[in-house]
């Protein structure tokens, strides 16, 4: 079914809304999801014309589809004719009355009965501004029509600043109004994560403390920090990776079993995950988490942070980060989940392995010291989708000695490529309305609460950096975490 909306996009020139929104709606139109009753405006304070903005969105599309070799028809103009430019400071509240009038014309010419989706891709500290002047100044419709806000990331530095921004966006739009995104929650090797757990016989009924000894998330990136030094400089791994991405898988892997799989029913069972990890001291800080900065390779043919572009030669940044959380939801009661994410790692991979626990007597063997391999299963997120059950099987030999084999499904370049990229699958989901795969403002909240006690730990002391080579897994201390607890990394390129 296709969905009638009038998108007005703030920040309409630039990065995001170029790279990815322009794209995903196209796709969105292409599909017939969004049909000939759709319009979207375009603001940001560049003095474009509608057909130059036309123009733009175009060649958005053809730099977005050029792997994909969708063929050059005219259906990229039919779909930008949709679009309107209009100039805006967003301080300037004469800019909301004229914003008004055009939203009004559109709703009557595209017939759009009102609804209306404010897509803010803007630095944050515009969003308070943005959600006060929308609402006095009249562009929320009233009626049977629905006005949604997106907003992207950064949500908050730490939780006072995210509290504040909350408040600054509540006064204009309701909790069930606000689309949080946060794009690991769009990709498919994520959304699987409850089917895997909460369709299967097998996986169901073993997810629990009795059976799983730990659960180990990485986010290894073989980049270094590119071009975005500028923000990584006032963010790091923690604020960019951990608190959102990492925490969302956390509560995804954690969360109890909803009785109905709707969002409401799974929003909750997140927030219960997300505040029923252990919240430390600052002394617990210091021994279950570890940060890190790289430094040059082995043959110093790669610069270390310090030295690459716009960042500071002193900079106590963290490009890696290592944890141990402790979930204290129900049925994992107790069970540590290792989490670790950083830049110019040896591999680039995204992956969730649930180790299973090894009690049972090795009866296959008389020395009694002889432990079985323990059961993992992998979730492969990216570059790899799929999953490895690694189990002990009889091998070809001579009496009966258990080896591990590896289970594989690995999704084809095909099936990937059929996949919808994670903004797609977003914009449809808040065009539908559905919020499963949106954080709530409590998930949000009670992830900073928990990074926030690491942060202040270690600000408060001044990091001994460069700790990591490039191209290495990371810190010795990362490692340490788990030796101590007789445990290892299954990822370990
Ligand atoms: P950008 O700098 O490319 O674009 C910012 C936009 O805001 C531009 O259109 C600019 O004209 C407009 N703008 C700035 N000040 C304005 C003002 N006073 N009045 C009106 N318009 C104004 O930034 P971006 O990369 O597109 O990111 C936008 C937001 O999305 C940021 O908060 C960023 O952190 C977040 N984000 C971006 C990406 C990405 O891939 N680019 C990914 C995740 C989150």
């Amino acid at each position: 079914m296709n969905q009638k909306a009038l998108f007005i996009i703030f920040g309409g020139t630039g990065d995001l809304a170029y790279r990815k929104l322009y794209p995903a709606l196209f796709n969105l139109y292409e599909k017939g999801y969004l049909k000939e009753d759709f319009a979207v405006i375009g603001t940001a304070r560049r003095p474009w014309s509608n057909d130059h903005y036309h123009e733009v969105v175009m060649s958005a599309i053809e730099d977005a589809g050029r792997d994909s070799g969708r063929t050059n028809d005219d259906l990229p103009r039919k779909f930008a004719n949709h679009f309107y430019y209009q100039s805006h400071n967003v301080d300037d509240v004469d800019h909301y009355v004229a914003l008004r009038k055009l939203a009004d014309e559109l709703d009557e010419k595209y017939q759009l009965e009102g609804n209306r989706i404010f897509y803010l891709a803007m630095a944050p500290r515009f969003f308070g501004t943005i959600a006060g002047h929308l609402k006095d100044q009249q562009l929320l419709t009233d009626g049977d029509g629905f006005n949604r806000l997106i907003i992207e990331k950064p949500f908050g530095r730490d939780y006072p600043s995210a509290k504040e921004l909350n408040d600054s966006i509540s006064g204009s739009f309701k909790e069930e109004q606000i689309f949080r995104i946060d794009h690991y929650l769009g990709k498919e090797p994520i959304q699987s994560i409850a089917g895997l757990r909460f369709g299967n016989a097998l996986f169901n009924s073993l997810w629990s403390k009795e059976h799983i000894d730990n659960i180990q998330i990485t986010l290894a990136e073989s980049l270094g920090v590119e071009e975005r030094a500028g923000y990584y400089e006032t963010a790091g791994a923690m604020r960019d990776m951990v608190q959102n991405h990492i925490m969302q898988i956390v509560s995804l892997l954690t969360m109890e079993r909803p009785d109905v799989f709707d969002p409401s029913h799974l929003r909750e069972k997140k927030i219960e995950a997300v505040e029923n990890i252990q919240m430390y001291s600052k002394e617990e800080v210091d021994q279950n988490f570890v940060r890190g900065q790289y430094g040059e390779d082995e043959f110093k043919t790669q610069l270390a942070y310090r030295d690459e572009e716009g960042t500071d030669d002193n900079s106590q940044i963290e490009t890696f980060v290592a944890g141990k959380l402790i979930t204290h939801n129900p049925s994992l009661d107790g069970v540590p989940i290792y989490i670790r994410t950083g830049k110019r790692l040896t591999k680039k991979s995204t992956q969730v392995n649930i180790v299973f626990k090894n009690n049972d007597k090795n009866i296959f063997s008389d020395n009694p010291d002889e432990k079985l391999e323990t059961n993992v299963l992998t979730m492969h997120i990216e570059p790899d989708q799929g999953f490895t059950l690694e189990f002990n099987t009889k091998t070809g030999n001579q009496g009966y000695k258990l080896s591990p084999v590896h289970l594989r499904y690995r999704k084809t370049a095909a099936e990937k490529a059929r996949i919808p990229d994670a903004y797609e699958g977003l914009i449809r989901d808040a065009l539908a309305g559905d919020k499963t795969n949106f954080a709530h403002w409590h998930e949000v909240a009670q992830a900073w609460k928990i990074m926030d006690v690491v942060r202040n730990t270690w600000d408060a002391e001044t990091p001994d950096f460069p700790n990591y080579v490039s191209g290495s897994m990371g810190p010795q201390a990362a490692d340490d975490l788990l030796t101590r607890d007789g445990r290892e990394w299954v990822f370990n390129p």
